[in-house]
C-alpha cells in the first residue's frame, strides 16, 4: 500500500498553520485513539498514521524536508531505519494543557533551538520482558543510574533559596537581543546572555554536594505496569522522569521505557496470535494423538491431533493467544504440524517397516493419479 501524503492525513492544506495542525492532529487522534475504538482493529493504525503525520509536520525542519522530497527523502526514514513505531498517548493527554507536544518534541532532537531549553534531556530505558510477561501484563521494575534532583539542594542547585537569583542583565529571560549595523541596515541579534550563559538565573551559593549542578547521578530503582498483551517496541513515557537540567531550573525531561519482548522458546507473535510447529510421527499422523504442552498462560494446552492428519496442516486453539488489542477476547495458538522423521532406524525397526511398506507406502502402479490429486489439492488451497 502506498503510504499516504501527511497533509491529506490530517485532512490540511500544504500552507497550514502550527496552530491547525495542532487542532487537526488534537482532533483526529481523539477520534481515533484506541481506547475509545476498541471494536475497530483498524482504529489502532490509523492512530499511529496520525502520530507519523503530525511528529513530521510538526517539526520545522522535517516539514521543510518533506515538503521538499516527499515519503523519498535523501536517507529514507527521518525515523530510522525501522520507519516509525508509534507512541504511546494517554487520551488525556489530548486535553486541555496537552501533554502531547513533550512526546513528539524527542523525535528529531530539540527541532528549533532557541537558546537553552528549560527542559531537561528525554531518556529512552530500553527493557527486556519474557513473553510471559507480554502476555499476562502486571507490574515490574529495572535498576537504572540517572540524574536525580541533588537530594541536599532539592535541585535548586544553590544551597539555599535566597542562593538563586534572577539575572539581571536579561531579566531572567536568558537570552538579550543586540542591535547591529550592517551595511545600512539595523539588525537584531538574539542571543544567550553572556552574564548567566542563557539560564536566566545566577546561584551566589552553589550547592557544595553537587558542586551547583542541582543534580546527581544515582542507581534508581524504577517500577512501572506492563499492560496485558503489550507489543514489541512500544514505550511508555513516564512524565518528568527523565534528566533533570543542569544547574537546576527549569523541569526534567521525560523518561521512555522500550519494550522488548524475549523470544520464546517455541512460539513465535504474529499480533494477538502464537504459532508454532509441532513434530509428530507418521503413527500419530495415521492413528491421532494428544499432546500437552505447558502454555504462557500458566494452564497447559492441549494439542488434539486429529487421525488422518497430514504433515502441513495447522490446527488452531482459539483464544489462547495473546489479548486482542484494547478488545474483547484473545487471539489463537496456531500448531503447524511437521513430520518427525528419526535420525536412524535400528536394523529390526526397519524391517518391520519394510514389511508394511505395501499396506501403507505409495503404489507405484498409480503414482501418476497421485500426483494428480496432490496437484488439484493444492490448487484448491491457493
Ligand atoms: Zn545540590
Ligand atoms: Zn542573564
Amino acid at each position: 500500500m502506498a503510504k499516504r501524503d501527511y497533509y491529506e492525513v490530517l485532512g490540511l492544506g500544504r500552507d497550514s498553520t502550527d496552530d491547525e495542525l495542532k487542532k487537526a492532529f488534537r482532533s483526529l487522534a481523539r477520534k481515533n485513539h484506541p481506547d475509545k475504538n476498541p471494536d475497530d482493529p483498524e482504529a489502532e493504525s490509523r492512530f499511529k498514521e496520525i502520530q507519523e503525520a503530525y511528529a513530521v509536520l510538526s517539526n520545522p525542519e522535517q516539514r521543510r524536508r518533506y515538503d521538499m522530497f516527499g515519503h523519498d527523502a535523501p536517507g529514507g526514514s527521518p525515523f530510522g531505519p525501522g520507519g516509525f513505531e508509534g507512541v504511546n498517548i494517554s487520551f488525556d493527554d489530548l486535553f486541555g494543557g496537552g501533554g502531547f507536544e513533550s512526546v513528539f518534541s524527542q523525535f528529531f532532537g530539540g527541532g528549533s533551538s532557541r537558546g537553552r531549553s528549560n527542559r531537561g534531556n528525554d531518556i529512552l530505558i530500553r527493557h527486556s520482558i519474557t513473553m510471559a510477561m507480554a502476555m499476562l501484563g502486571g507490574d515490574t521494575e529495572l535498576e537504572a543510574n540517572l540524574y536525580t534532583p541533588c537530594e541536599s539542594c532539592e535541585g535548586r542547585a544553590a544551597s539555599s533559596p535566597d542562593g538563586v537569583k534572577t539575572c539581571s542583565t536579561c531579566s531572567g529571560r536568558g537570552q538579550v537581543a543586540q542591535n547591529r549595523k550592517v551595511g545600512p541596515f539595523i539588525q537584531q541579534v538574539v542571543s544567550d546572555c553572556p552574564n548567566c550563559n542563557g539560564d536566566g538565573r545566577i546561584i551566589t551559593d552553589p550547592c557544595k554536594e553537587c558542586r551547583g549542578e542541582g543534580r546527581e547521578k544515582k542507581k534508581q530503582t524504577i517500577k512501572f505496569g506492563i499492560p496485558a498483551g503489550v507489543s514489541d517496541g512500544t514505550r511508555m513515557r513516564m512524565g518528568e522522569r527523565g534528566e533533570p537540567l543542569r544547574g537546576g531550573g527549569g523541569r526534567p525531561g521525560d523518561l521512555y521505557i522500550q519494550i522488548n519482548i524475549l523470544e520464546h522458546e517455541w512460539y513465535e507473535r504474529d499480533g494477538s496470535d502464537l504459532l508454532m510447529a509441532l513434530p509428530v510421527g507418521y503413527p500419530e499422523l495415521l492413528l491421532g494423538t494428544k499432546v500437552v504442552l505447558p502454555h504462557i498462560d500458566g494452564k497447559d494446552i492441549t494439542i488434539d491431533v486429529p487421525a488422518g492428519s497430514n504433515p502441513g496442516d495447522t490446527l488452531e486453539l482459539k483464544g489462547r493467544g495473546f489479548p486482542r488489542s484494547r478488545g474483547r477476547g484473545r487471539g489463537n495458538v496456531t500448531v503447524l504440524l511437521k513430520l518427525f522423521v528419526p535420525e536412524k532406524l535400528p536394523k529390526k525397526v526397519k524391517k518391520k517397516i519394510e514389511d508394511m511398506q505395501d499396506e501403507i507406502g505409495i503404489d507405484h502402479d498409480l503414482i501418476e493419479d497421485l500426483v494428480r490429486q496432490e496437484a488439484r489439492k493444492r490448487r484448491r488451497s491457493r
